[in-house]
């Protein structure tokens, strides 16, 4: 009967597999690849040494709410007075094409404490770019934000998706390239807000979430997901606050000295 202590094995195997990005708050297509588990042996599945923040301190209860796409005249103000009531600083992640449009946004976002990051200038595929495009992208987003008077303090992939030219571009420009742990907000308006509870249940200490402040209905279920999220025990912080954190711990990545 030996073949049936394999077959445990195996099942014990495939069910850890299985609870393993909830575990670890990565995604599954991380978890799968080599990089992501020599990375860990370095102790560097936080921040990489190119400056690619994938989560903050595992150890500190504390979550960072990212907004992408904005700003938008109807759901970025509407998401600045929740998080006004609620106390909360975010991240918004702007695009240039809406920053030149909306400059006065931005300074609201600003003003009221919260950290701005660059999403690309207009939203297309980074991967399909050479070096010294996606430089300009983010060079043209600074030159519209130094414009509305705001500072750009980290860069995010449209579609999160990177490689090594678009890191090296993002590099240049001494920002953490920020991706995300929990995704699966509602794409589309729904009658209740039960994802928020799936979604905050995907949250662990050091989760960067996702969010879009041109979703409507992200702003409706925006006061549920703060408290199921408070409800879990989380804080909340900014993502300079959580690289700050990092560059405090035991192995602060290389990209952070250099920027000293
Ligand atoms: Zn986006």
């Amino acid at each position: 009967m030996r073949w049936a202590y394999w077959v445990d094995a195996l099942l014990c195997l495939l069910l850890v597999c299985y609870f393993l990005p909830e575990l670890t708050g990565e995604s599954r297509e991380r978890l799968l690849s080599a990089e992501y588990w020599i990375q860990r042996m370095r102790g560097e599945h936080l921040m990489t040494r190119e400056g690619v923040l994938w989560r903050g301190d595992p150890r500190v209860p504390v979550v960072a709410l990212t907004f992408d796409d904005g700003p938008d005249p109807e759901t970025t103000p509407r998401i600045l007075d929740i998080l006004r009531q609620e106390g909360v600083r975010a991240t918004f992640f702007v695009v240039g094409t809406k920053l030149k449009r909306y400059p006065e946004l931005a300074r609201r976002i600003a003003a009221e404490g919260h950290a701005l990051g660059c999403h690309s200038y207009d939203h297309q595929r980074q991967t399909n770019l050479t070096e010294e495009q996606v430089w300009r992208q983010i060079r043209d987003c600074q030159v519209l934000a130094r414009r509305a008077g705001v500072q750009l303090v980290a860069y995010r992939p449209p579609y999160l998706e990177q490689n090594a030219t678009v890191r090296r571009a993002v590099q240049r420009w001494q920002m953490p390239l920020v991706m995300a742990t929990v995704l699966g907000e509602a794409e589309h308006p729904t009658r209740t807000h039960a994802w928020v509870y799936r979604y905050a249940r995907r949250a662990h200490n050091g989760s960067i979430l996702l969010l879009h402040d041109t979703y409507p209905h992200t702003a409706d279920a925006l006061p549920e997901l703060i408290r199921a999220l408070r409800q879990r025990g989380f804080e909340f912080a900014t993502v300079p606050e959580m690289v700050r954190q990092l560059s405090d711990g035991p192995h602060p990545p290389t990209f952070l000295r250099s920027h000293e």
